[in-house]
């Protein structure tokens, strides 16, 4: 679903990613860790070209991210064939960035009515059903400031779910979060994962990634210096690095 291939980005002369490779399949749910200043956000961007990257090739899905092969060439997509590739890709980050003027079912109907022109009746039932798998059915009509963060947070996984994205990005979604609020997102989380979405999910829950990953990755420095299997790489670390960041996270 996500192909890396020698992906390198530099901001100005910063060497950001040094080379990432990695095949995130199908239904797989991939999480990301690593030191603060590693790369994971940019890379995660980078899947969706919010960031573009400066050498190898991104695929989504088979299709090239962000632009067009002709013969040996590469063309830069234009905006709107950029977007059109973003709405299959939902994005989920650490601030919950709700529209404040508009209720939680509003929030979710927002895109499909406007970007993708469906109809309102139809996607007021699948908004509500989203609610329900959230959790948050009897939040319908509360806007954001009467929702706590992790309600917050649940209403923007809804709202990304509601374009029916082919594969979902999480960045740090409960790192913002007090502590008594992060298991109900998990806990939306691990069901989605459940139902079989594809997800790269960059997170410091060492738990989510024990239990709910396929795959666990780490990042130091703009590389990954170890993958496999979450149970392996955190009770059996290969790396001096990877040993030294576990230890002070676990
Ligand atoms: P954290 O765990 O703190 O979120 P991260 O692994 O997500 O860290 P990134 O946000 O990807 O790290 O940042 C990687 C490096 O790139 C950092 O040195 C950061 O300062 C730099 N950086 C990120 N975005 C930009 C930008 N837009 N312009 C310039 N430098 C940037
Ligand atoms: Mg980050």
């Amino acid at each position: 679903m996500v192909r890396a291939e020698g992906v390198h980005k530099f901001f100005g002369r910063l060497h950001v990613l040094r080379g990432i490779d990695l095949e995130v399949e199908p239904g797989e749910v991939m999480c990301v860790i690593g030191p603060s200043g590693s790369g994971k956000s940019t890379f995660l961007r980078c899947i969706n070209h919010l960031e573009k990257i400066d050498s190898g090739r991104l695929w989504v899905d088979g299709d090239l991210v962000g632009y067009r092969q002709r013969g040996e060439k590469l063309h830069e997509m234009r905006e709107r064939e950029v977007a059109a590739q973003r709405r299959d890709i939902g994005m989920v980050f650490q601030r919950f960035n709700l529209f404040p003027h508009m209720t939680a079912l509003e929030n979710i109907m927002e895109a499909p009515v406007q970007v993708r022109g469906e109809s309102k009746a139809a996607v007021r039932e699948r908004a509500m059903d989203l609610l329900d798998r959230v959790g948050l059915s009897e939040k319908v009509a509360s806007y954001p400031s009467q929702l706590s963060g992790g309600q917050q947070q649940r209403v923007a996984i809804a709202r990304a779910l509601a374009m029916e994205p082919k594969l979902m990005l999480f960045d740090e979604p409960t790192s913002a979060l007090d502590p008594e609020l992060v298991g109900d997102v998990l806990d939306v989380m691990r069901q989605l994962a459940v139902d079989g979405m594809t997800m790269v999910v960059v997170t410091h829950e060492m738990g989510f990634a024990r239990e709910v990953g396929d795959s666990l990755v780490f990042m130091d420095a703009g590389a990954i210096v170890e993958q496999g299997r979450p149970r392996d790489v955190l009770t059996d670390p290969q790396h001096q690095r990877t040993q030294d960041f576990l230890s002070k996270v676990l």
